[in-house]
């Protein structure tokens, strides 16, 4: 579970809040905050939170997620990294500016600016990995496991990750002496400086040195290992999610990277999907659709009976409760809607043309018993 605070909830926004409201409010609180200006313990850290907020509420599509799956939904999706990619500070460049921030990579200002303010670069874990799977429809309602296949730099088994020799023992870090972190002296851009704690980079934030590098990996703590990893594709999975299997991406001194699974879900023959919903088309006969009666309906588990109700005109959409997709955040089921589409028939035998031409006539049945009305 997430321990964050709602987004709207820290820029004091509204949910219907709009692109301008939410820059004026986090041009308001960034001035507030900035840790440059404001010393109060904390600051730095709320300075993040507004920061982190703003950069997913402004953003069109993180937003949107954000709305659907609430925040345990969103940082499924998203890392920090990936919410402060290409997030749109361009507003705020004057503002930083005249605080005294400097923008260092051109491609990615201030994903540098916040990765150098926070430390989140800092850290060398391994980079992350992509993997595919695909699913079926019928796959998607109910869940599914898929098994990966595929290599990457792991933690060394011989010394769970720590590069020592088993048994050799371990030596106290002479730079962090033991505690693992450094504090280092940001300098942000001439106007002003910040302290940040940071992993020990000679011991990797262990605290320790091994007495005797690992034989198996060198002291590395990581080597090449074939990985089969079981995926749970979850029930009501759309096609184009990402799921985020946590450590299981390559693994570098500060650890592993995470392994992200695109799922792809395949297009179904009868029925057309819209969120939890499912559509699919079934032919009637013209007197089911001027009498009433059932009709067979195809779901996703088989098939269910639906009541036409007489004078049904072509192309209505009957629903059947309950027999869409699963809700992936959520209880219950989306609907399966029907189309009705009345099938005239292409070759109509002699008594059928007859009773159409009754039908038809301005008159009465010429035989009332066997009439339709
Ligand atoms: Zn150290
Ligand atoms: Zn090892």
């Amino acid at each position: 579970m997430s321990s964050k605070r709602d987004y709207y909830e820290t820029l004091g926004l509204p949910k219907t809040a709009s692109v301008s409201e939410i820059k004026s409010a986090y041009r308001k609180l960034a001035m507030q905050y900035h840790p440059d200006k404001n010393k109060d313990a904390g600051a730095e850290e709320k300075f993040k939170e507004i920061s982190e907020a703003y950069a997913v509420l402004s953003n069109e599509e993180k937003r949107k997620i954000y709305d659907q799956y609430g925040h345990q939904g969103f940082d499924q999706r998203f890392s920090q990294e990936d919410i402060f990619r290409n997030a749109d500070f361009g507003d705020f460049q004057d503002l930083f500016r005249s605080m005294g921030f400097g923008f260092g990579d051109e491609d990615d200002p201030m994903g540098s600016m916040f990765g150098s303010m926070f430390g989140m670069s800092q850290r060398q874990t391994g980079r992350h990995l992509s993997a595919q799977v695909s699913v079926t429809l019928k796959e998607a309602a109910s869940g599914a496991t898929r098994t990966i296949e595929y290599r990457r730099q792991a933690p060394c088994d011989s010394c769970k990750g720590s590069g020592a020799k088993p048994g050799a023992g371990f030596k106290t870090c002479s730079q962090c002496h033991g505690r693992g972190q450094v504090q280092q002296i940001r300098n942000l851009g001439g106007f002003g400086r910040i302290a940040t704690v940071a992993p020990c980079p000679a011991c990797h934030g262990r605290g320790q040195i091994p007495g005797k590098e690992c034989d198996a990996c060198s002291g590395k703590g990581y080597k090449p290992k074939d990985e089969h990893v079981d995926v749970q594709v979850p029930a009501g999975i759309e096609d184009g999610m990402r799921l985020r299997l946590n450590d299981l991406g390559e693994t570098g001194p500060d650890g592993p990277g995470d392994l992200l699974v695109r799922v792809h879900v395949e297009p179904d023959e009868r029925f057309e999907r819209d969120g939890e919903d499912l559509h699919v088309q079934v032919p009637i006969s013209y007197t089911l659709a001027v009498l009433g009666g059932k009709v067979k309906v195809p779901t996703l588990d088989g098939e269910a009976e639906m009541t036409v109700p007489a004078g049904t005109p072509s192309h209505s959409l009957l629903r059947l409760r309950g027999e869409g997709l699963p809700r992936l955040h959520g209880t219950g089921k989306g609907d399966l809607l029907a189309q009705v589409i009345i099938e005239v028939p292409k070759h109509p035998d002699a008594r059928t043309k007859e009773l159409l031409r009754e039908l038809e006539g301005e008159g009465e049945p010429k035989d009332k018993k066997k009439g339709w009305f």
